[in-house]
């Protein structure tokens, strides 16, 4: 087949200005784009226009057409693809109706997805901060061919489907008119390539399914839920996008006696009715170990004592809660011969009366955790 004349192509003179030359190009597109021309031959003509317009649009091209006609721009017979923004052409022809923005929202950078990592740790852990050792599987950009899926030395191939679209668009009509409907290239799920010779690593995915080992700092004072980011270390973007990020959502089992109130530790702990009268001094287990606790005598049930700066660290400041002590009055359900003398002859001189009680354990430990 001869090659036309590109200014006949476009109905153009050859002293055409460059606005006229857009003009053209327009009317013709909008004539045989083959979105809406299902003529048989309307995509070639298509082609044939975009390949006129790419040459006669671009000021050197032209003035080497001038000169050496199709040999001037490299032409070896066939249709050239010329890169040229349809983007305002489009948007002109399809009124952005429908229209979702094509190659260039589909070729667009994106940013990989987050992940998300459960980490187990001890009370102790959280409250003092841990290096852990994690490991996970992650996908990662295959190595072997860097993420374009084509076997290394192959390349792949524009989509004939959607012309490099990467999209296919349909007219309806509608009792609005024509609509233009759009939808991802079946052929090359909307890449505009189609990989010929797949990578044999990662068979044409792109990715490559990776164990990751990673040390991790958990500052001291988390807690359940608290989440922390290891930026990039997600999974991969696509278009050249950044990496996600990976978010490790921290578990932290409970304690044997301890449990934890914001900043604060709380501990129950049992002490005998002899204590409680007289008045001891106990052992009393915290996070860094054994304290002494001075029991004052006539210590009632619900008592709550504090242990300064015993508690958990805050994570945006320096310094720590405190360990509140709720004391318990375990009352004895076994006795020894002995033992039962003596509470007769206690029981004897206490009398029997009894009083109503205006405050209760709770009262206690509101008060206490209040104030
Ligand atoms: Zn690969
Ligand atoms: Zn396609």
């Amino acid at each position: 087949m001869a090659k036309r004349d590109y200014y006949e192509v476009l109905g153009v003179s050859r002293q055409a200005s460059l606005e006229e030359i857009k003009q053209a190009f327009r009317k013709l597109a909008r004539q045989y784009h083959p979105d809406v021309n299902k003529d048989p031959d309307a995509e070639e003509k298509f082609k044939e226009i975009n390949e006129a317009y790419g040459v006669l649009s671009d000021q050197q091209k032209r003035a080497q057409y001038d000169r050496f006609g199709h040999s001037g721009v490299g032409d070896m017979g066939g249709f050239r693809d010329y890169t040229v923004d349809f983007s305002d052409i489009f948007e002109e022809l399809f009124g952005g109706f429908g229209f979702s923005g094509g190659q260039r929202a589909r070729n667009m950078p994106r940013r990989g997805r987050d992940m998300q990592l459960k980490v187990e740790m001890t009370f102790e852990e959280a409250i003092f901060g841990v290096e852990k050792d994690i490991e996970f599987e992650r996908d990662e950009i295959c190595s072997a061919c860097g993420g374009s899926g084509t076997e290394p030395g192959t390349k792949p191939t524009r989509c004939s489907t959607c012309d490099g679209l990467g999209e296919v668009r349909q007219v309806r009509q509608t009792f609005l008119g024509s609509m233009v409907q759009s939808s991802t290239c079946p052929a090359c799920g909307g890449r505009g390539e189609v990989i010929v010779t797949p990578c044999q690593t990662c068979r044409g995915s792109r990715l490559e399914r990776k164990k990751v080992k990673k040390k991790v700092s958990i500052p001291a004072g988390v807690d359940s839920g608290t989440q922390i980011r290891l930026a990039g270390e997600g999974l991969p973007g696509s278009n050249g996008g950044p990496v996600g990020n990976l978010y490790l959502l921290l578990d932290v089992k409970a304690h044997k006696y301890f449990k934890r109130h914001e900043n604060d530790i709380l501990l129950n702990l049992d002490i005998n009715i002899a204590q409680a009268v007289l008045g001891a001094e106990v052992e009393v287990p915290t996070v860094d170990g054994d304290e002494k606790l001075k029991i004052p005598a006539g210590t009632q049930p619900g008592k709550v004592f504090t242990l300064r700066g015993k508690g958990v660290p805050y994570i945006r400041r320096s310094g720590r809660g405190n360990q509140r002590v709720i004391v318990n009055i375990s009352v004895p359900a076994k006795l020894s011969k002995e033992q039962r003398e003596l509470f007769e002859q206690l029981a004897e001189t206490l009398g029997s009366e009894t009083i109503p009680q205006e405050k209760g354990f709770l009262d206690w430990l509101n008060e206490a955790l209040g104030g």
